[in-house]
């Protein structure tokens, strides 16, 4: 870490800077970065308010030279991260579909989409349980009888499941969930995910909708550095002045994530469009972009969903788009 002195700085001014670093016990040596006077720090970083160095009347500017997710960084740890769920890999190159509905709804609607989606190549289920939904007063899911009915469809097509995690104290219920979806409300919820840093089971952890991609990934660190290793990025969209969608896919969040970290990165079309017409469009872009595969609401009577009806899929639009990813993949596979 280099901190660039003003050529004009007050000698007191940077003493007091000194003192302050020297209270967070890093090395601090002066060095020259063309003939302008730099502080280089070294040691433990973690604890350094780097805010507040910069307010500092003497610095002129800051250069950081490593991640500050440690543990998420592929400069730190180069091998991309492949995680297994049963027998589905994830991260290993291959594009790997999730799709189900929003919420679980009955035995039968879960099961028939179940059914369906899989004979149209989808590897992974999912259905919500547990909902976050904005209004109080909206179906907030079928919580431990959700579960136990995903659980059955697990049961019977033999796919992995995955749902939402909205409070850790809900947790034994996720015992025959094979991913846990952390939802982008909850991107920030620090508590929970240390808790989801001390389990095994993979976390999807989606990116929070006024989030930055430094802050997701400091979210991922929290359950990362708790020693769970088996995180997967959801990239879910973003919001923003535009009113044509629900949110803004940032599809450039997909390779510079694939960049910075090594753990596998996906794209949620559904919520970032919030309807259902441009989704297999933009589930396409997402697999073209470099993701290791996206989820994607299906339903097999949106009209009549429970929640997110305008943005879910039919089993029909499902397999179309299907074959069109077949397509894209293929092509990613062989440049
Ligand atoms: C969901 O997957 O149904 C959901 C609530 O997603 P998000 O957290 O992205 O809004
Ligand atoms: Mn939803």
């Amino acid at each position: 870490m280099i901190i660039l002195l003003r050529n004009e700085a007050d000698p007191k001014n940077v003493s007091a800077l000194k003192e302050r670093l020297a209270g967070w016990n890093v090395k601090v040596s002066s060095a020259d970065v063309f003939g302008t006077e730099a502080l280089k720090l070294e040691g433990d970083l973690d604890k350094v308010d780097f805010s507040l160095v910069k307010s500092f009347d003497c610095v002129s500017t800051i250069t950081k030279t490593g991640d500050p997710f440690k543990f998420a960084s592929r400069r730190n740890y180069p091998e991309k991260t492949v995680i297994e769920v049963g027998g589905v890999k994830i991260g290993d190159g291959s594009f790997n579909v999730i799709a189900g509905p929003c919420s679980v709804e009955s035995d039968e609607q879960i099961c028939g989409i179940a059914a369906s989606v899989k004979e149209s190549g989808a590897t992974i289920l999912r259905g919500g349980a547990f909902k976050p939904r904005t209004s109080p007063y909206a179906f907030q899911g079928l919580k431990a009888r959700g579960i136990e009915m995903l659980s059955e469809a697990k049961k019977r097509t033999g796919m992995p499941v995955i749902s939402e995690i909205v409070d850790i104290s809900s947790l034994p219920y996720f015992e025959h969930v094979d991913i846990i979806q952390v939802g982008a409300r909850n991107m920030q919820n620090f508590e929970l995910l240390k808790e989801l840093g001390h389990i095994n089971k993979p976390v999807l952890l989606k990116r929070g909708p006024a989030n930055t991609i430094e802050e997701f990934l400091l979210s991922a660190e929290y359950i990362l550095s708790g020693g769970n290793r088996n995180v997967i990025l959801c990239e879910r969209g973003v919001r923003t002045f535009e009113s044509m969608t629900r949110n803004t896919l940032d599809i450039a969040a997909i390779p510079i994530l694939k960049k910075l970290s090594h753990l596998p990165v996906f794209a949620d079309p559904s919520h970032a469009c919030g309807r259902s017409d441009i989704v297999p469009a933009i589930a396409i872009a997402c697999c073209a972009a470099g993701a290791d595969g996206v989820m994607v609401e299906v339903h097999n009577d949106p009209v009549n969903a429970f929640s997110d009806g305008a943005q879910s899929i039919t089993p029909a639009a499902f397999s179309e788009m299907m074959k069109k990813i077949r397509a894209v993949s293929k092509i990613n596979e062989t440049v």
